[in-house]
């Protein structure tokens, strides 16, 4: 889905991405970056781009004055973003021309170059083979920038941590038995654009035995009394910043283990947002989470990482992972979301969304953790 109406920053706020892309480029030893349709591009230019037949890309670098190359039939567009208020160089070409030759000419006579993750390996190909070099991979680079959330990102992030805590309020009007999962996620669909998301990105809606598998979406299963579900739902709003939150939820009553387990996990959730601070690495706050569900004899049922990072793509570094030794920083955003399955019998997950402060963490998403009744 693409946001090109009206730039969600200040153009200072997009020149002074650039300008940091260009620093650690030069710190990396690369002379040269060229970024394709995706996150990268919709962070550095506010312009997301489609991955397309047609090349989009963005050069930049030390000593390089940033260029937009741009089908024509896009300019328009491209120029009423952020493109358009920053002076940058844009070049465009028709069908017929070779766009490579664009980019060959913004990246002059850069030895090393490196091509962010997105872009298409119909481009990185005979962009390579046009330059004559070999193409590095951009990646830390860029995420270098993309992991450090500044004050506007952070508003951004608060949002929509907003806008799906509202959602999550409303659930007991759409959740009982008798009801589909499918039902359920439509009703829950509308809600997410209702309260302030541009766009629907994904809504899980997991009931009885399909809660156990986290991978779930939803299903034409009708939810029945006792069920324990677990719902997990983000959107973008309209800056294209994302929103990712989960609940769990009963329909009547729980069963006592049910209850008593889901109560451990709400715990195990909180030492993980307990634990996370600068300072800290990955690895630590994923532990956190793991070690007061083993202490219950719970480790068994936790299936995968406690968190990714999330801002204009859903799922982004860091990874709240074991062995993820990286050591976290204030403005990084990420999820908290550890989580019990029960094969063949139910699961549950609480997730919310975090960002570092100096010395701790704001939890961006405040709807009750506890498992809800409906
Ligand atoms: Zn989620
Ligand atoms: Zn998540
Ligand atoms: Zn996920």
């Amino acid at each position: 889905m693409e946001r090109v109406s009206t730039p969600p920053f200040t153009p200072a706020v997009y020149a002074a991405r650039l300008e940091r892309a260009s620093a650690l480029a030069a710190d990396a030893g690369l002379d040269a970056v060229i970024v394709g349709p995706g996150p990268d591009l919709q962070y550095l230019v506010g312009v997301e781009g489609d991955t397309i037949e047609r090349l989009t890309a963005l050069v930049l670098g030390p000593g390089i004055a940033s260029t937009v190359v741009v089908p024509r039939m896009e300019l328009a567009k491209v120029r009423s973003t952020a493109v358009g208020s920053l002076g940058l160089t844009v070049t465009d070409w028709v069908d017929g021309e070779n766009p490579y030759d664009l980019v060959a000419t913004a990246v002059g006579s850069a030895a090393r170059v490196g091509v962010s993750d997105a872009l298409p390996a119909l481009h990185v190909v005979p962009i390579g083979e046009r330059l004559g070099v070999r193409l590095e991979l951009a990646t830390p680079v860029l995420r270098e920038g993309r992991m450090i959330k500044d004050e506007a990102e952070v508003a951004e992030l608060r949002r929509a941590g907003d806008a799906i805590d509202a959602v999550h309020r409303r659930v007991p009007e759409w959740l009982r038995a008798g009801r589909t999962e499918r039902e359920v996620a439509a009703d829950v669909a509308a809600a997410i654009v209702a309260e302030g998301h541009e766009t629907v990105e994904f809504v899980i809606v997991g009931s009885g035995p399909n809660g156990a598998d986290p991978h779930h979406e939803v299903s034409d299963r009708m939810i029945a009394d006792g069920d324990v579900v677990v719902v997990d739902i983000g959107g973008a709003v309209p800056s294209g910043y994302n929103s990712d939150s989960t609940r769990t939820y009963v329909v009547g009553e729980p069963s006592p283990e049910a209850a008593e387990r889901i109560a451990v996990l709400v715990r195990a959730q909180q030492a993980a947002v307990d634990a996370a601070r600068p300072g800290a690495t990955a690895s630590e706050v994923d532990a956190a989470a793991r070690q007061v569900l083993a202490d219950a004899g719970l480790g068994d049922a936790f299936l995968h990482r406690t968190g990714h990072g999330i801002g204009v793509s859903v799922h982004e570094e860091p990874y709240i992972a074991p062995g993820n030794d990286l050591v976290l920083r204030e403005g990084m955003a990420f999820s908290i979301e550890p989580g019990i399955y029960f094969g063949g019998e139910w699961g549950a997950r609480i997730e919310d969304i975090v960002v570092l402060t100096a010395d701790g963490c704001e939890r961006l998403n405040n709807a009750p953790h506890a498992l809800r009744s409906v």
